[in-house]
This record gives C-alpha cells, structure tokens and sequence, in this order.
C-alpha cells in the first residue's frame, strides 16, 4: 500500500474517532434540549469536569481503565464502542468513496444514523430535528447529484414512499389496536433514508430491518418470556439497515434484477 493511502486511512479513522466523540455529547444532550457545544462534558458521578487529555477518543478510555480520574467510578462502555464505529464507518466510507462529494454526503448520513440508533434506544424517541433536517439535505444533495444513482425525481420518491409505506399500516394498527405500533418517528426516519436512497432503498431497508427487528423480538421473547406488548425501538434497526445500504444496497438491488431476469 503506498504512503499516501495509509496517510490518509489513518486520517479518516482519526477523523471518524474525533466526530464519534462529539456523537456522544450529541446523543446525551439532544433528547434533553440542552446545548451541545456549552458545557464541557462533566462525570456523571462526581460533576469533575473532563480534562483535555482526558478527552482523546477511544485511547484515553483505555489509559483510565474505563474509570473517572477524580471518583474512580465506571465510564459507560458505549462512549469508546461510539468512537470507534464512527472510525470505522469514517475508514470504510473513504475507502469505498474516496475524498469525493459522495463521502461528504454519506459521512453526516451514517453520523444521523447512529445518532437515531441510540437515542431510540434511550428514550424510544427519534428527533424530528434529525429526521426532518434530513429529508431536506437529501433531497438538495440528490438535486446537485453528490450521491451516485441518485437524482431529485428518485429522492423526492424515495421520500415520499418511506412515509407513506409505514403511515398507512400505523393507521390501520391503531385503530385496530387503539395503540401505537409504530412511532411517527419511524415513518419520518424512513422518510429520510427514501430521500438519501430512493424506493430501492426503502424497499431494501424496511425489508431487512423488519427481519431482523422480529428475529430479535422473537428470541427477547423466548429468552425474558416477556409479552408481545413489549416495546422494542423500530429506530435501531432502520439506521443499522440504512447503513449498511449505501455499502451494499446498489450492488443487491442489481442483483436483483439480474436474477429476475434469468427466469
Ligand atoms: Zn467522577
């Protein structure tokens, strides 16, 4: 491999760790309405403010042994596991896209996803700043075409397929049940990916994600034997699905379609 392009491996992994930092303050402090940039991260326990050094991704987690400086009490796991996905997307994206407007577009796409992915999980919200913000910079980014296969007509679709999709069987469950299946969140999130990926891929993300979303409720439900009524967030798998999407999505989509022409 030549220099350059370990240099700039290395570049994309630190970048991804230093934005997969700020991920973390974004997830804590969004659900709460509070500042994400004022004040400075704090210990949850003891309130001692983080110093500087302190505050390297991924390493400094393992320099303090998981634990505060001041109290000595744990430091969540996640914040590193953060980090480090958002590295590793940072990696895989340039090396699928390189220094290039499609990296520039799917960099803060796949940061929004994993936004979504755990504030879902925390709270079993997923803020419409994201999701609505989203549908507008997809379709503005398709409309300037920095996203391959992409132009305004398929996101517009793309956009109007995700919500619709969802929305009319949310309806039907709740008048049929008298209560919410599926968030409003879901449908604007599924929105959002149609906007950055057309209706291949809302058909390809809701495909994957409601197969993997009740394999995981089926076995939550073997292993706790909790009731059907249990919620599980819908969010993570969206993002998860919408992800792993602009790395593969188009290559089985025109498998797809290889395949159903062969017969
Ligand atoms: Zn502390």
């Amino acid at each position: 491999m030549p220099y350059y392009e370990i240099y700039c491996s290395v570049t994309f992994f630190i970048l991804g760790a230093v934005v997969g930092s700020f991920l973390n303050v974004v997830i804590l402090r969004v659900p709460e309405g509070a500042s994400i940039v004022h004040p400075p991260s704090r210990c949850p326990d003891c309130g001692s403010a983080v110093r500087f050094y302190d505050n390297v991704p991924i390493l400094s987690f393992l320099v303090l042994g998981g634990r505060c400086r001041d109290c000595g009490s744990r430091i969540s796991f996640r914040y590193p596991l953060i980090e480090f996905t958002t590295a590793l997307l940072s990696l895989a994206l340039y090396k699928k896209f390189g220094i290039s407007p499609a990296f520039m577009v799917f960099f803060p796409y796949c940061c929004a996803m994993i936004v979504v992915f755990w504030i879902d999980l925390d709270h079993m919200i997923i803020p419409d700043v994201i999701t609505i913000n989203g549908i507008a910079v997809g379709v503005i980014v398709s409309l300037v075409g920095f996203i391959p296969y992409m132009n305004i007509k398929t996101s517009l679709l793309g956009t109007l397929f995700g919500g619709a999709i969802l929305y009319l069987p949310a309806i039907v469950y709740e008048k049929l049940r008298g209560a919410e299946g599926l968030g409003g969140g879901d449908i604007k999130l599924l929105a959002t990916i149609g906007a950055f990926s057309g209706v291949h891929g809302v058909i390809f993300v809701l495909f994957f994600a409601s197969l993997v979303g009740s394999a995981v409720a089926l076995v939550t439900m073997a292993v706790k034997g909790s009731s059907a009524k249990t919620p599980i967030p819908f969010g993570p798998f969206l993002t998860t699905t919408g992800i792993v999407y602009v790395f593969v999505g188009q290559r089985v989509i025109d498998n797809f379609y290889a395949l159903s022409h062969a017969f």
